[in-house]
């Protein structure tokens, strides 16, 4: 399924002397090579850390307007991400589906706009807490990806990020095997609604209070192909470790 992929979602965090730190600490990490590696700051921090941060490691935005620019007031433009050098884009981050109100067909627009531009996206999909509790889980997912699916032109640029809601920031991860569960769902639905071709290539990472100490037995999953990580990716070296954790 391609190389190991761990992405680093700073959200709405950092100042300019913590995010100095935190490249410092990334730039003297010891990294392995057989992972794809990436970190979305916020904004107003991309052009700081794309000037100070090691290539080894892209840099990704955390939302990127629907369109091209203009009269868009406090939107960001794909063109702009580019400009400063932002290679990928989240969509479908549960705190802007559920936070700040994004909807499916919204999100799928704004991931195949990204992605005819030349940005990758990883399309993050995932269930609540009482959807889950519902028996409600697979449904959710396939309705998150099915907007996706609907609008992109091609799943080639596109990590998928499955994050169940109730754990994200609240330290109750995922079992391995409940996230490897959902994992299989999603392949198994790419196979029947795309293709088969699209079910193997496409990595499926996961994200919810990942941290040093999970990682690797997580990692161990078969249809785990990487990770989306929170809060420990503010720490230089538990990301690191994380990174590292498939080897
Ligand atoms: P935490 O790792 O803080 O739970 O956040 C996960 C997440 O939302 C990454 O996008």
């Amino acid at each position: 399924t391609g190389k190991f992929f761990v992405g680093g979602n700073w959200k709405c965090n950092g100042t300019k002397d913590s995010i100095s730190k935190l490249v410092t600490e990334l730039n003297s990490a010891k990294l392995e090579d057989d992972v794809d590696i990436v970190v979305a700051p916020p904004f107003v921090y991309i052009d700081q850390v794309k000037s100070s941060l090691t290539d080894r490691i892209e840099i990704s935005a955390q939302n990127a307007w629907v369109g091209k620019g203009g009269a868009f007031t406090g939107e960001i433009s794909v063109e702009q991400l580019k400009d400063i050098g932002c290679k990928w884009v989240i969509h479908g981050h549960s705190e802007r589906r559920h936070v700040i109100g994004e909807d499916s067909q919204f999100i799928g627009k704004k991931s195949a706009y990204a992605l005819t531009q030349g940005l990758k996206v990883i399309a993050c999909i995932g269930e609540k807490l009482e959807e889950r509790e519902a028996g409600k889980t697979f449904d959710v997912c396939y309705e998150q990806l099915k907007a996706f699916a609907d609008n992109v032109p091609s799943w080639d640029d596109v990590v998928i990020a499955y994050e169940p809601v109730w754990a994200i920031g609240t330290g109750k991860v995922a079992s391995p095997q409940q996230a490897q569960e959902v994992h299989v769902a999603v392949r198994e639905w790419l196979s029947k609604n795309v293709s088969a071709e699209v079910a193997s290539q496409t990595r499926i990472i996961y994200g919810g209070s990942v941290n040093g100490g999970n990682s690797a037995e997580l990692a161990k999953q078969e249809d785990i192909d990487g990770f989306l990580v929170g809060g420990a990716s503010l720490k230089g070296p538990e990301f690191a470790s994380i990174c590292n954790s498939v080897t």
